[in-house]
């Protein structure tokens, strides 16, 4: 099969390192890729925002396949405009983008179809978003409704935060609020494959989302995370796909716009159990990463059958081994940083056993991998146990000589605290 890839970051490095090892695969592209996606596809710079163009490479190269990483690209509709000329693309339709794009049609569909969720309500202006704070009291969360890169949640400890956030939040126009209950338990994110109506579970992960070591600091893409999550026990698992993840399928079906593509529920786990945070309409990132290396299928066939809407009999294997990634980012990142600061040693941190280096925003400067972004690599890492792996994670970025960058020391401390009981 011909396959394009879309996306930059080291969620499509993890997706382009899998489907290089594919027994289906003839071509990979990727769209427009990076220093080390370069090793497992061909990097074009096509400009993805152009559906006529990235249609016209399709039918130009044959492509069987196009698999999209980020949200910006679903929201925009390219898997819609891309089946309309009859190519097929893995991930969901504009209208079904709509469970990450939009809160506030997400937490609608929860209401409607008892699906467990924090309690909420939807506003247009700041005045009634404020007098229902004040009723509700704090803690309170405050959330933009839209895709806001993770920059539109406030978890308000007092009412005086709430309302800065909704004031901050309705200072641009046209800004609408969700606001929500403040859920307490831990969190953990699901993912899982859909093809319109049967969902194929695929695995658990924690991610730790703060800057700094001991989960301080400002909010991040993710600094790192590890899969299993514990907290997804067997038991939780099922209570998800049938609580959550099927009713939302159905729900989506009913309203003409089925989900097909990965869906990455982000889930509290409550004493009452898992109750939906968000949703998310692809793959998670730095997740993925430690889910390609647990995954033991070949993921092309997946992709292809949720695509189909042939899900309902597939299987997938799993290693039962734990992966752990760390996110090595730019000094200044979340804030300002700077680009262009070279990177070496990455041959000799590679070699360290059960460790893959993924590339998140990298660019190749003749033989030198020049840092092109926050977050910059992904050294992931599996292991007998948590512990394991991060110890390997960790010597392979002893390895990395990279003054300009900085990584937390402690991605896993919750799990591995966990094993050593
Ligand atoms: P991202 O996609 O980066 O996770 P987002 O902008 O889509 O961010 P949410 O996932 O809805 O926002 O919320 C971000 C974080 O805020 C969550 O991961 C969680 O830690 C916290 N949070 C959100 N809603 C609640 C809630 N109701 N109760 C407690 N914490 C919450």
């Amino acid at each position: 099969m011909n396959i394009l890839l879309i996306g930059s970051g080291g969620r499509e490095h993890a997706l382009a390192w899998k489907i290089a090892a594919s027994t289906e695969l003839t071509k990979l592209w990727c769209a427009p890729g990076n220093a080390g996606i370069a090793r497992d596809a061909e990097c074009i710079a096509l400009d993805v925002a152009d559906h006529e163009a990235v249609i016209a490479f399709c039918k130009a190269n044959k492509v069987d396949l196009v698999v999209v990483g980020p949200e910006a690209p679903l929201a925009a509709g390219i898997v819609d405009d891309l089946a309309a000329h009859d190519i097929k693309a893995f991930g969901p339709t504009r209208a079904a983008s709509q469970l990450e794009s939009s809160k506030g049609f997400t937490k609608d569909l929860c209401r409607a179809h008892n699906i467990p969720t924090a309690a909420y309500e939807r506003f247009k202006d700041a005045d009634s978003a404020k007098a229902y704070v004040r009723a509700k009291g704090a803690p309170i969360v405050v959330k933009a409704d839209g895709l806001a890169a993770g920059k539109g949640v406030v978890v308000a400890a007092t009412l005086a935060e709430a309302e800065a956030a909704i004031d901050a939040l309705f200072a641009s126009a046209g800004a609408e609020a969700v606001v929500e209950e403040f859920l307490q338990g831990e969190e953990a994110s699901f993912f899982v494959l859909c093809d319109g109506e049967h969902a194929l579970p695929l695995a658990t992960a924690q991610d730790h989302k703060r800057a700094f070591d001991g989960d301080k600091g400002p909010n991040t893409g993710g600094m790192g995370a590890y899969s299993p999550a514990p907290v997804m026990t067997d038991a939780m698992v099922a209570r998800t796909m049938d609580e959550i993840i099927r009713p939302t399928l159905r729900a989506m079906k009913e309203r003409g716009m089925p989900y097909k593509g990965v869906l990455f529920a982000g889930l509290m786990v409550t004493p009452q159990g898992p109750k939906l945070i968000e949703y998310n309409v692809r793959f998670g990132d730095p997740e993925t990463q430690v889910l390609m290396m647990r995954l033991m299928s070949d993921l092309v066939p997946a992709l292809v059958a949720a695509v189909d809407g042939e899900l309902a009999h597939f299987d997938l294997r799993w290693y039962p081994q734990p992966a752990l990634t760390v996110v090595m980012a730019a000094q200044g990142y979340p804030g300002n940083y700077i680009k262009g600061s070279l990177i070496s040693g990455l041959d000799d941190a590679s070699r360290v056993e059960g460790v893959e280096i993924f590339h998140a925003g990298t660019r190749a400067d003749g033989t030198r991998v020049l840092a092109n972004g926050g977050r910059v690599l992904n050294v992931t890492a599996t292991g007998k146990t948590v512990g394991e792996a991060q110890r390997r994670a960790y010597q392979a970025i002893d390895q990395i000589k990279w003054p300009e960058g900085f990584c937390r020391r402690d991605i896993g401390w919750q799990a591995i605290k966990r094993e050593q009981g």
